[in-house]
Order: C-alpha cells, then structure tokens, then sequence
C-alpha cells in the first residue's frame, strides 16, 4: 500500500468522466487499498480515484472512523458504484472535500440512496445508505463525473472558492497540506 497525493482544484482532472472497470482485479484492489490508506491519513471519509489522477470509476468511504481513531474502521471499496435510488426527501450536509481544502458549505442531497456497486471480489452488491454514508456515497459518485461539491452551491460562492483556488495553483504548487486536526467546523466532513 502507499499513499497518493491528494489533487487540488483546479486541476482538470478532477473534472474528467472517469473510465469504468473492466474487471475488478489485483491491479484495481491495489488502488483501493492505496485510496483507503490515503483517505485515512488525510484524513477523510470519502476518496473518489480521479482525486489521485486516477481514471476509474473507483471509490473508498468509511463515515465509522471520522474523527475517532478507537472506532472500528468499516472500510467500503466500491467499483462502477451507480445511485439506482434516491429518496425524494433531501437532508442537508455541511460538506468539505480533500481536493478543496478548508472550505466548507452546506449541500442539499437526497436523504437515502440504493448504490449497486462491484466488490473487492467484483460481486454485483448493492447498498442502502442514508445519513452521512448517504451524503458520502453521493459526493463520491458525483467525482467520477466530474462533479464537485461546489457544484451543488450558489454561482456567486462556487466562483468565488474557484477564484481563489485558482489565485493560489499561480502562486505555488497546488499541494494540499496535511491538517493536523480535522475539519475546523465541528460537523463538516472532508469527502
Ligand atoms: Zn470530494
């Protein structure tokens, strides 16, 4: 295993369609046990493949372990995940995301969602998710397709975070910077 570094916006990849997996095989359970190790560590409860330059339709979540290194990690690894469900009732998340450090808003998602996925063993799954995994599953997905957080905000904030991330990928490069602690707000998350 070993940890990949974290792309920032406005790195173009991060908006790209990513390829879906052909097989889910030893080369792609590398890359999720890599996404995991470096969603951990960075920490975070979501990494979607494309956030590390990767092409895939991948992603890894564990909403168990946020904030609370005794809990038991309840690592998922999805491949090709697709949203079959969602509730019409939305609930509302302050959202953080590790290619858009420090920077957290409130998104209105569907509350619940049904996700069929392939496993670490390429077996067809599906999950039913609501609260935070819900919340999570989604942000995820939406990175596959070139869909951020920001996305799901005002035009007015979305240029505004865009501006300044841009200003700053001018100025040095756009590497993220370990946080010591946590996201700043108490109930934001970084997905
Ligand atoms: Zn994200």
């Amino acid at each position: 295993m070993s940890l990949r570094p974290i792309l920032i916006i406005p790195d173009p990849r991060l908006r790209m369609v990513a390829k879906p997996v052909v097989a889910v095989d030893a080369a792609v359970r590398a890359l999720m046990d890599d996404m995991l190790e470096t969603m951990y560590d960075a920490p975070g409860i979501g990494l979607a493949a494309p956030q590390i330059g990767v092409d895939s339709r991948v992603i890894v979540v564990d909403v168990a372990k946020r904030r609370d290194d005794s809990a038991r990690a309840e690592p998922l690894s999805l491949a090709n995940p697709e949203i079959l469900w969602a509730s019409e009732e939305t609930s509302l998340y302050e959202e953080g995301c590790l290619s858009i450090p420090d920077y957290y808003e409130e998104v209105t998602r569907p509350a619940a969602v049904r996700v069929g996925y392939l496993d670490v063993d390429g077996r067809r799954r599906e999950i039913e998710a609501d609260g935070l995994l819900a919340t999570c599953l989604q942000h995820e997905i939406d990175h596959l397709n070139g869909v951020l957080f920001i996305d799901h905000i005002s035009r007015l904030k979305r240029a505004r975070v865009i501006k300044k991330f841009e200003k700053a990928a001018k100025h040095d490069a756009p590497v993220r910077k370990p946080r010591a602690s946590g996201p700043a707000h108490g109930a934001a998350e970084d997905l």
